[in-house]
């Protein structure tokens, strides 16, 4: 059965899907307690929950936390610095295009991060000073559960992407879908094309 499917059948039994341990409890009602199952659906309904108040922050305070991972290991260029990986869009990896095509929609903070460790060290101190006001987070369904559950603890918006394949290297992630997670509610800040810029782009005699 699919995860939406489940959480259709588990709301219309009435039960609890407020926490992540609440979820897994519903799901060992209708004997469906797979632990990573357990954190998918968490981390969908999550999704689904912060959707409202993440639409509601700009791109520029949203931080994109990208699993270093991704990166191509043997081949990686990019340095370590004080907040992870600085890529240097090499083009051997995924994690360049990602970068690109964050800073094309205003994202401005991107972190290619070893763990969790330094995940809550940035927000440490960027949450404080108002630099961070939401997240995206690209991981696996059980680092995504543990930081959708930190982040709503310090009222911090999440939407999560999770990754095809897990593990510790030679991960895999639908840019699609990261791509659409980057797109959510970025068409209001970025301002349309103006009709004058179009018309002088279609006939340049146009002063
Ligand atoms: S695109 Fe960036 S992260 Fe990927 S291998 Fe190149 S420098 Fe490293």
């Amino acid at each position: 059965m699919s995860p939406e499917r489940i959480i259709a059948k588990l709301l219309a039994l009435g039960a609890d899907l407020s926490t992540r341990s609440a979820v897994r409890a519903a799901l060992s009602l209708i004997s469906e307690d797979e632990e990573e199952l357990t954190d998918q659906i968490y981390v969908e309904l999550k999704n689904k929950a912060y959707k409202d108040d993440f639409v509601k922050i700009p791109p520029e305070k949203r931080a994109v936390f990208i699993p270093q991972c991704l990166r191509n290991i043997r081949s990686c260029p990019a340095e370590f610095g004080k907040y992870g990986f600085e890529c240097v869009k090499c083009g051997l990896c995924v994690i360049g295009d990602i970068i690109e095509y964050c800073e094309k929609i205003g994202y401005k903070q991107f972190y290619i991060v070893p763990g969790g460790s330094l995940v809550k060290k940035i927000l440490k101190e960027m949450v404080p000073k108002g630099e961070i006001k939401a997240a995206i987070g690209i991981a696996c369904w059980s680092e995504l559960a543990e930081a959708a559950e930190k982040l709503s603890m310090l009222k911090i918006p999440l939407q999560a992407a999770p990754l095809l394949r897990a593990g510790c290297i030679n991960t895999l992630v639908d840019i699609e879908r990261v791509k659409a997670t980057l797109e959510i509610g970025t068409e209001r800040y970025n301002k349309p094309i103006t009709c004058k810029s179009m018309e002088t782009r279609k006939n340049p005699s146009v002063s």
